[in-house]
């Protein structure tokens, strides 16, 4: 039976164990909040990148990526209203001095709905009605709430001055509105047409926390989609539909998953319509992603800023307009949070108890793991041999070291969906066993039909 109910603390230590993710700039003690991915980190990350990418990119003819730089001129971010507003409302506990974003502690102890949509002066009032306690010390004591922005400052180039100060991008987001005019025009494309690209986000978080859910340094995927307004409401029912069945072919379970529509309390006043796709974590339901129809907000605040026409010719019927967009919004940590909590399992087979990753073959770090059954014989040549023929097809690791038992272990905890064994029936008969790392179940097959085989599986 997979167990599920206990805390993150197994997915945390297994991450470290087996070189996933790693605490950042450990050997000074750590950075707060910060991470690193290891080598099978990286390489599921990845493969979700991929999937991604394939799934809303490669797969679509109405789709295109982009790269844009993090660094971005700093109207843009007055344009967006995020110099103005990007902030969180925050609280600090007069006894312990610990800060807490207000609208999270009334979320946390009243509902999001007691929370969504209030001023500071209200989180202020509710705070103290309801005589919420400092999640850290109990106090009741809290100052009044303020509003701090949460974008990162840096200088660019050798003068540190007010002219050279630029944010790192909250978002991903505008770096594809910046660019629509560029990619209307190139990549000739009618509406409606989108924009995807993936790539880091930074936020001075008030309370990073709960592992790589929330940091202050994140990766984003997100979408613009580009449309005309009329029809919105099919094309969002569309998109929400597509992104169900991207977190279903990562083999997300159905159950872990809800989908949240904001109440029009909660809805940033741009936003006529925003879903949240949210996922069951052992701390609660958290956000995974989230679908908003931003109407032509964007644009028209960049057309306004940057003095640029940024407006849509339709040849079909002569209209210039400016186009409206939904926006797709994926937390790349947060999934890869969700795969591994997903993953996570543990069992005993053959009468040992065992843990192990049940990672969606697709997406595992090591597709396979090749074992020569001992060190001699002529059994590693052998090994190494269907190594090398695999290597350029997936990622395949090739183990020599200790009991099958141990290596089997060491596969099963990050997650590698096959192993194969060459043993002394190999030199006989030229076969090799394929063991399924969830059933533990073992099947003879030739060495030649291995690449096939092994082929098939992963699809
Ligand atoms: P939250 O309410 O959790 O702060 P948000 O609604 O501010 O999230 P968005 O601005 O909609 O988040 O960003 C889109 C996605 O980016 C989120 O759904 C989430 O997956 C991811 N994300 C946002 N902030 C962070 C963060 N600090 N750390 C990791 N991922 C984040």
């Amino acid at each position: 039976m997979d167990k599920k109910d206990d805390s993150m603390e197994k997915v945390v230590a297994l991450c470290k164990r087996r070189g996933f993710i790693f605490q950042g700039s450990e050997i000074y003690g750590g950075l707060a909040n910060t991470w690193d991915f290891g080598p099978y980190g990286v390489e599921l990350k990845n493969n979700i990148k991929r999937s991604w990418w394939k799934h809303f990119i490669q797969e679509r003819e109405d789709m295109v990526g982009l790269d844009s730089s993090i660094l971005m001129h700093p109207k843009v971010w007055e344009a967006t209203g995020h110099v103005a507003s990007f902030t969180d409302p925050l609280i600090d506990c007069k006894k312990c001095h610990e800060r807490f974003r207000g609208d999270k502690l009334i979320e946390e102890n009243m509902g999001i709905e007691a929370a969504a949509g209030k001023s500071l002066k209200e989180i202020s009032e509710i705070i103290k009605k309801n005589k919420l306690k400092c999640p850290k010390c109990g106090s009741t004591d809290f100052t009044e709430a303020r509003e701090f922005n949460m974008m990162f400052k840096t200088n660019q180039g050798v003068i540190e001055n007010e002219t050279s100060m630029v944010y790192l991008r909250p978002e991903t987001a505008q770096g594809i509105f910046v660019n629509f005019r560029n990619i209307s025009a190139i990549m000739r494309k009618k509406l409606p047409f989108g924009v995807g690209q993936i790539g880091k986000a930074f936020r001075n978080e008030i309370t990073p926390g709960n592992f790589i859910f929330r940091t202050r340094e994140f990766e984003q995927m997100e979408i613009e989609y580009f449309i005309k307004e009329e029809g919105w409401e099919k094309l969002f029912k569309e998109w929400e539909d597509l992104c169900k069945e991207w977190f279903e072919k990562l083999g997300i379970d159905k159950k872990n998953m809800r989908y949240r529509e904001h109440d029009p309390k909660e809805l940033a006043f741009y936003s006529k319509k925003t879903v949240d796709i949210e996922y069951k974590f052992p701390f609660g339901w958290g956000e995974l992603m989230g679908i908003a129809y931003r109407t032509d907000y964007d644009l028209n605040r960049h057309i306004k800023f940057s003095n640029q026409d940024l407006t849509y010719f339709d040849q079909e019927t002569n209209e210039r307009f400016v186009p409206h967009v939904i926006e797709p919004s994926f937390g790349m940590d947060r999934t890869v949070l969700t795969v591994l909590v997903n993953a996570y399992a543990e069992d005993s087979l053959g009468g040992e108890a065992r843990i192990f990753m049940k990672f969606d073959p697709k997406i595992a770090p090591v597709k396979a793991a090749i074992f020569p059954l001992i060190k001699k014989e002529g059994l590693p040549e052998i090994g190494r041999k269907i190594w090398n023929d695999l290597k350029s097809e997936f990622t395949v690791e090739y183990d020599e070291s200790g009991s099958i038992g141990k290596r089997y272990r060491r596969q099963d905890e990050i997650g590698t969906p096959f192993c194969v064994t060459v043993d002394f029936d190999t030199l006989k008969d030229n076969t090799v066993t394929i063991r399924e790392r969830d059933s533990g179940e073992q099947k003879r097959v030739k060495i030649e039909e291995l690449k096939g085989i092994l082929t098939e599986k992963m699809r």
